[in-house]
């Protein structure tokens, strides 16, 4: 069913823009043709959207937040169009999860998961847009002070490749729930789903210019977006380099903006562990999306005792795992495109030719095209803290394993990059959970577990180098609002 699905999306198709409620070309007729991650072949084009669509759609999503009946809905009808978006995305979740892992290289599993993730978000939001409420402030004698939360305006939402329909479902549902309206720009790798969910939305009612969706290049689409005068809050997610460049942009025009840059995540395990329930955990968290995960959990501390252990579990496990085409719906798919293969295959020959022991390999299906971008995965062993593949973002299936003496040894070795997004802890020890937990340098601490990019219900966003700015659960929703205090005098 699925793989008939795949070869229905495979045929030949134009994908088109969303402005102000109608779907079109670029401006300039120009298109990027689709490449399908599993065999490099070209199966759909997109437009290569520039400045003149993006100034369109930002028009158009001013002139309905300015103008339009947007502004005047209550939150709750707000709320039942995420609900009827969400339940659209369930409706067509077979589509859906076929599009997403098609275009994106990913296993199929991996799409349905990542549709039934959306399907929550919008839930979530749906539910929460008529929850949020400000407060009344004790001021002076004769007075009443209250604050409302309101929307900022026009959001640019600036999405990645490696969950689009994730990322996109938590940048609307939060941003829809508080009444702002959007232009989303998806990656030029990854912008099919993106697309698709804004026709749903469409069907689901969205007034005309409330969600606008430009696809094209990051250079030419991303950065004007990023710089346009009438957008007046930026999200994004995506690499340090980018956020820099964005955040620069929308200080010309002194925007705020949500920053959600990536990890080096640690997980620490401590000699008292339960192991048998960390390993399937350990090697999910690293191999889920091939890697390309923001909050992978890509290093992994030993304390000294079971190293070898652990090391040697893992290494079982990792020559076992085998990278394939999407609708194989093995261990991992491809990467998203040739340049992301040849950057992990680089950190790799480099890290291999420094003489990091190489602990196990996975493999490639025999079967895989050969002009799929596949990447093996790899384990390394007794990795210093101070290795490119200890420090820097690889985005790839490869993990770093580390040995450290005791629990001040972890900490600092947990803290030891630039990043700070997602952490895990795994130990019995009570107190040694809440000490660590709280010294650890992370928007969210996992204990006993790990959730590669888990619960829409849970805040999420990063210390340092990850970023700042919150989204996922009720949050999100301040981010995307701002505080308005009102003051009565009444003496
Ligand atoms: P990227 O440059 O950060 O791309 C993310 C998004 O930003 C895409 O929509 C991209 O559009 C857009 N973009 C690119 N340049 C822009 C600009 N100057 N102004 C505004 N928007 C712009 O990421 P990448 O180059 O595709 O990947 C490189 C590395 O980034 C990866 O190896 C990984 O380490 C990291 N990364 C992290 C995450 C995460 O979730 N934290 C996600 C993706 C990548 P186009 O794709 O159309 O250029
Ligand atoms: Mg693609």
């Amino acid at each position: 069913m699925l793989q008939e699905l795949s070869r229905i999306v495979a045929q030949d198709k134009n994908f088109l823009n969303i402005i102000n409620g109608r779907q079109g070309a670029a401006l300039s007729q120009e298109t990027i043709t689709v490449l399908c991650p599993s065999d490099g072949m070209a199966f759909a084009t997109i437009p290569a959207g520039n400045k003149d669509d993006v100034d369109r759609a930002v028009q158009a999503a001013r002139e309905a937040f300015d103008h339009g009946p947007w502004s005047r809905m209550p939150a709750f009808e707000r709320g039942r169009l995420l609900t009827r978006l969400g339940q659209l995305i369930g409706k067509h979740g077979e589509e859906l999860a076929a599009l997403e892992s098609r275009d994106t290289g990913k296993p199929i599993r991996q799409g349905k998961a990542d549709v039934a993730a959306a399907m929550r978000y919008y839930e979530f939001y749906g539910g929460a847009a008529d929850k949020i409420h400000g407060d009344t402030i004790p001021f002076h004698d004769g007075y009443t002070a209250l604050t409302l939360r309101e929307p900022h305006g026009v959001v640019g939402g600036i999405i990645p490749w490696n969950y689009p329909m994730q990322i996109m479902a938590r940048v609307v549902g939060a941003a829809i729930a508080m009444g702002n309206t959007l232009v989303i720009k998806p990656a030029e790798d990854a912008s099919l789903s993106t697309i698709r969910i804004g026709e749903l939305a469409l069907e689901a009612g969205f007034p005309e210019g409330v969600l606008n969706v430009i696809t094209g290049y990051g250079r030419e689409a991303g950065a004007a977006l990023s710089a346009h005068p009438g957008v007046d809050y930026v999200t994004f997610t995506g690499s340090p380099a980018t956020g820099t460049a964005i955040q620069q942009a929308a200080a010309t025009n002194n925007r705020g903006v949500t920053m959600e840059l990536g990890g080096k995540s640690p997980q620490i395990v401590f000699a008292d562990a339960d192991i048998e329930k960390a390993l399937p955990v350990l090697v999910n968290a690293i191999i889920q999306n091939g890697g390309q995960t923001c909050s992978a959990g890509s290093r992994i501390l030993i304390e000294r005792p079971i190293y070898n252990e652990v090391a040697a579990a893992l290494g079982d496990r990792f020559s076992s795992l085998v990278a394939g085409p999407h609708d194989e719906d093995l261990d991992l798919g491809a990467m998203i495109n040739p340049a992301q293969k040849h950057r992990v295959e680089n950190y790799v020959s480099a890290a291999a030719e420094a003489g990091i022991d190489v602990i196990a390999r996975g493999s490639i299906d025999i079967n895989a095209p050969v002009s799929g971008y596949y990447v093996a995965p790899v384990l390394f062993g007794s990795v210093e803290a101070s290795a490119a593949i200890a420090q820097e973002e690889v985005f790839g299936p490869v993990l770093s394993l580390f040995a450290f003496d005791d629990e001040e040894d972890a900490i600092r070795l947990a803290n030891s990059t630039e990043y700070g997004l997602v952490a895990g802890i795994w130990t019995k020890d009570g107190a040694r959970q809440h000490r660590v937990a709280k010294r650890v340098r992370a928007g969210q601490v996992f204990v006993n577990a790990y959730g590669a990019g888990g619960g829409i219900e849970l805040p999420f966003g990063g210390f340092k180098k990850s970023g700042h700015g919150r989204e996922k659960g009720f949050e999100a929703l301040y981010d995307m609002s701002a505080t308005k205090t009102i003051i009565f005098r009444h003496d």
